[in-house]
């Protein structure tokens, strides 16, 4: 793909349909900074607001990946349309589960606190206290693997070197350095190690 063109196009269409930069940037719900990206050729529209886009620019999208207006059959539009309606699902999938995650993990530390802290300051028998730790432990010992397999699998991580998208390996999420979704990884592509964002699209 040209970014290039593809740019020049989405300036050509956008004045075509006599909008401004932030006309556009107000219909799609995003900063008109991110129009001037895609329109220098720095960047390429999101694929969840990529069928808004074309709808409002009146072009199709393989028009959009092309660059230029090219003539498709209804079938070829059609097509189309449902390769970009699954890439769609598929990101909103990805962030659904990443949602989840962070309901399973702070779901799970906090009833593990919790049940410490009554295990510790409560007036209860002996056995009691071990087996509401116990509890809180064995909930959280299967909670965690479940988020991390969700961290690994939704979405992908970017390499800021070469900047390949990937999904990593359980082990490698497992036990890399992070911030958040940062992840001090490996890149399987270059080789080189460095802190690696969580992305949603691949493109
Ligand atoms: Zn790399």
């Amino acid at each position: 793909m040209d970014q290039i063109k593809i740019g020049r196009f989405i300036a050509a269409r956008r004045k075509e349909v006599g909008l401004t930069q932030l006309e556009l940037a107000e219909k799609l719900n995003i900063s008109d900074r991110a129009i001037s990206k895609w329109e220098t050729g720095k960047s390429l529209p999101d694929a969840s607001i990529m069928i808004e886009l074309c709808e409002i620019l009146g072009i199709g999208i393989n028009e959009l990946f092309y660059g230029e207006m090219i003539n498709m059959n209804e079938n070829d539009k059609k097509y189309d349309e449902i390769i970009l309606a699954m890439k769609k699902e598929q990101e909103e999938t990805a962030k659904r589960m990443l949602a989840l995650e962070y309901v399973i993990g702070f779901g799970a530390s906090i009833t593990f606190l919790v049940l410490v802290f009554i295990a510790s300051f409560i007036e209860m028998v002996d056995w009691l206290r071990v087996l509401l730790i116990l509890i809180g432990f064995v909930q959280f010992a299967i909670a965690i693997p479940f988020a991390i397999r969700i961290e690994q699998t939704a979405g992908y991580y970017e390499c800021n070197n070469c900047h390949h998208k990937y999904v990593p390996t359980f082990s490698s999420v497992l036990w890399s350095m992070h911030f958040g979704r940062t992840r001090y990884m490996k890149c399987p592509e270059c080789g080189k190690k460095s802190w690696q964002r969580k992305v949603i699209s691949k493109e």
